[in-house]
């Protein structure tokens, strides 16, 4: 999270009437940069993940496992790291540089991506797993013996009332506290002035504590709440997401029970504006899928949920719309309704490209017509004009008072403001005033996971995805009602394994069959081209849209996308998919997450393109074994022989000698389960149904020899 620099932050009321002149210099801020940077091209792929866990603090003697507070220390500490000689000595092979650490919401997290960027070889990607195990070892090493460092999504116990769930114990303080929950104190939430302004100003900009309800997984002893009758949870067909009238639910009310959540997000580097805005539009169908295969956050507040994701709750626990906005009054002061919180689901497209048709974008999408008029004015194209328009229908949620005037020829911060406070499922981030770095694309709608071979196995997935998009020209384009749909039914329990979810027929480009996609260089025919044998690198970036830059030869022949159409192994399947086109339409399918990753008759499946774009590639084949077993967890979780951590997680709640059949999490459950991920994730407790029975731990978890750091 880029943390504006410290100051003097203004209250709500101070703030709404800056809106105007933040929105218009944060425009002038961005025009800027869109001068300097909308012909620029040739940024080669450079790459990172954001990495979120929880420090817990263990109490044998209860048992309990307790979120620790300690992360200023803990960060104060970790800001030297880079220079810290000793720690050179433990970096491993293939790491690059010394990784950095970054604060979040809660008090209680640490976000940490690798030292420097990704490139684009191939061979980077081993060294994934390896970077992020060496920051879990590095944040271990500075911490208390009784801690640890854990990769859960949501705390099963934060805010469970009369407990105690933090370590030092808070008290949830409805009276003074930026939020003003009944289940969470102050002391949850990062205590740097930005964290509890965006608390209190989201609040007061909404005129009332934020409503976050998430299904109540009901089990033959839950206790309901007068007058609510609701059938036995653990049937085949799950809930929906969001609970339906009537039907019980798990109530939260303050915004650390979502920023509170940890996730995993991967930004990559464009080759130019274009090539971004085609892989932004690609990867927005891919969220919600991605969602449901990362599915982590089974229980909150104390109890187990009916949904398996943490989506919804963190939307709804930065909701800042007023009434009127969310469409329970009529408008008075507000210019519009407006359909989602600033963090949900994206809802325009932005690529210059036939294909994204305007009927793609079918969700109601509020725009600002004074900044989309003025971004037009100014030379933008429509598309990427209604784009920023849409983000700057929200307010600033935090501004200091030091920093209301800017030179906007030297400062994005205006920008970010509104930018950086609109969290969607794929963020478009132009590049940063005075630096190198040039347009990215950040995909944000996956959960963190248990082990760092999981989270390096999908980061790897979304980075080489990216690859095979811009590689083959790929069209993911679906409406994105069809999209919003999909992110609800990714959330709902067991989705990985029970749900369908819309995803498009046809992804190859139209006239793929007229010419060769294999023999299409896969990078530049210059003198990038690495001689035989040297590794490949992975950014294809310069042959987007191939046939419109004249690199396509037009030659037929033995196409890695041809051959998976040709294969005739999924003709069973034809009477079914005729079945399913009559009531779908020739567009769109409905398919299970096994058929949208690994494949379903002439549907390649995601996996099924990126295959084919290792095999176009020219690396070596131990480089290409080695990404196979990162590969394979994502093949075998999508057709159901891995769990999901949800999954793992509620059977491991559900199985406990402790539980009482009453959706309750107690503190004995959390303490073994916390204790139950670790092991795993060092490989001293054998969990072959979530990462298969060849998963090789990061044994002591701690750096090789090295001293503690936390003294
Ligand atoms: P934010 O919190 O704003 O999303 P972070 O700075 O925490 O961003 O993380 C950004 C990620 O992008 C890091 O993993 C970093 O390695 C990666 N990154 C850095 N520079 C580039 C670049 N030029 N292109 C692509 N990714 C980059
Ligand atoms: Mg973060
Ligand atoms: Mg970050
Ligand atoms: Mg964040
Ligand atoms: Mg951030
Ligand atoms: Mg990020």
């Amino acid at each position: 999270m880029g943390l504006l620099a410290l100051g003097t932050p203004l209250d709500w009321p101070e703030t709404k009437p800056l809106a105007e002149h933040i929105r218009n210099h944060g425009i002038t801020q961005f025009l800027n940069t869109w001068k300097r940077w909308k012909d620029r091209s040739g940024e080669g792929l450079l790459w990172g993940d954001e990495i979120e866990m929880f420090v817990t603090s263990l109490d044998d003697s209860v048992p309990a496992a307790y979120l620790s507070l300690r992360q200023s220390e803990i960060l104060e500490k970790l800001k030297n790291v880079t220079e810290d000689p000793e720690l050179q000595k433990y970096k491993p092979t293939g790491c690059r540089s010394i990784p950095t650490f970054h604060p979040e919401y809660g008090r209680y997290m640490i976000e940490s991506t690798p030292g420097c960027p990704y490139t684009g070889s191939l061979k980077d990607l081993l060294t994934v797993e390896i970077d992020m195990r060496f920051r879990r070892q590095i944040v271990h090493s500075h911490l208390l013996p009784n801690e640890l460092p854990i990769t859960l999504t949501s705390w099963p116990r934060l805010g469970v009332e009369n407990a105690v769930f933090t370590d030092p114990p808070t008290q949830p303080d409805p009276e003074h506290s930026a939020s003003k929950s009944q289940y969470v104190g102050q002391l949850i939430t990062n205590p740097h002035a930005r964290f509890p302004t965006l608390t209190a100003n989201i609040r007061q900009r909404r005129g009332s504590l934020v409503d976050i309800r998430v299904p109540l997984y009901v089990d033959k002893n839950t206790v309901l709440p007068d007058g609510v009758k609701a059938p036995l949870s653990g049937g085949a067909v799950p809930p929906p997401a969001k609970p339906e009238p009537g039907t019980p639910y798990i109530h939260m009310d303050a915004m650390g029970f979502g920023m509170g959540c940890s996730c995993l997000q991967i930004t990559f580097q464009a080759f130019n504006v274009q090539e971004a805005r085609t892989v932004y539009d690609a990867l927005v169908p891919i969220a919600p899928i991605m969602l449901a295969l990362t599915a982590a956050a089974p229980a909150f507040r104390g109890r187990l949920a009916d949904v398996d994701a943490r989506w919804n709750v963190i939307a709804a626990s930065v909701d800042d719309r007023t009434e009127e906005e969310r469409g329970l009054k009529p408008l008075k002061d507000a210019p519009f309704t407006i359909p989602k919180s600033r963090y949900d689901s994206v809802s325009l497209y932005i690529a210059n490209d036939a294909r994204n048709k305007p009927e793609y974008s079918d969700v109601y999408a509020p725009i600002n017509e004074k900044v989309r008029e003025r971004l037009v004015a100014n030379g933008l194209d429509n598309k990427i004009a209604t784009h920023f328009a849409h983000l700057f229908i929200r307010d600033p949620l935090v501004q200091f008072s030091e920093t209301i005037d800017q030179d906007d020829d030297k400062s994005m911060d205006h920008f970010e403001n509104i930018q950086s406070t609109n969290w969607q499922t794929v963020r478009f981030k132009p590049p940063p005033v005075g630096s190198p770095i040039g347009w990215r694309v950040e995909f944000r709608s996956m959960e963190i996971q248990p082990t760092d071979f999981e989270n390096a196995a999908l980061s790897i997935f979304i980075v080489l995805l990216s690859r095979a998009i811009i590689s083959f020209d790929l069209n993911f384009y679906q409406p994105l009602s069809q999209v919003d749909d999909n992110m609800q039914r990714a959330q709902q329990r067991n989705a990985a394994r029970a749900n369908k979810f819309w995803f498009r027929r046809q992804v190859f480009p139209e006239d793929a069959s007229s010419y060769d996609l294999e023999s299409r260089p896969v990078s530049p025919p210059n003198a990038n081209t690495p001689p035989e044998g040297q590794d490949e690198p992975l950014s294809p970036t310069a042959v987007v849209h191939g046939h419109a830059n004249g690199n396509s030869n037009g030659h037929g022949g033995k196409s890695p996308l041809n051959n998976l159409r040709k294969s005739g192994s999924f003709s069973s399947c034809t009477s079914l998919l005729e079945e399913e086109e009559a009531s779908e339409g020739p567009e769109f399918a409905q398919m299970t997450l096994d058929e949208v990753i690994n494949g379903r008759g002439e549907f390649p499946g995601l996996l099924g393109v990126v295959n084919a774009y290792i095999n176009s590639i020219n690396a070596d084949v131990q480089t290409k074994c080695e990404i196979r077993r990162y590969l394979d967890l994502i093949k075998l979780r999508a057709k159901g022989d891995l769990v999901t951590p949800a999954t793992y997680i509620r059977n491991f709640i559900t199985t406990h000698p402790d539980y009482k059949q009453d959706s309750i999490v107690s503190d004995q459950i959390q303490y073994d389960l916390v204790k139950a991920i670790d092991e795993v994730e060092r490989g001293v407790r054998a969990a072959p149904e979530l990462l298969g029975k060849d998963y090789v731990g990061s044994g002591s978890g701690t750096l090789n020899g090295a001293r503690s750091h936390a003294a």
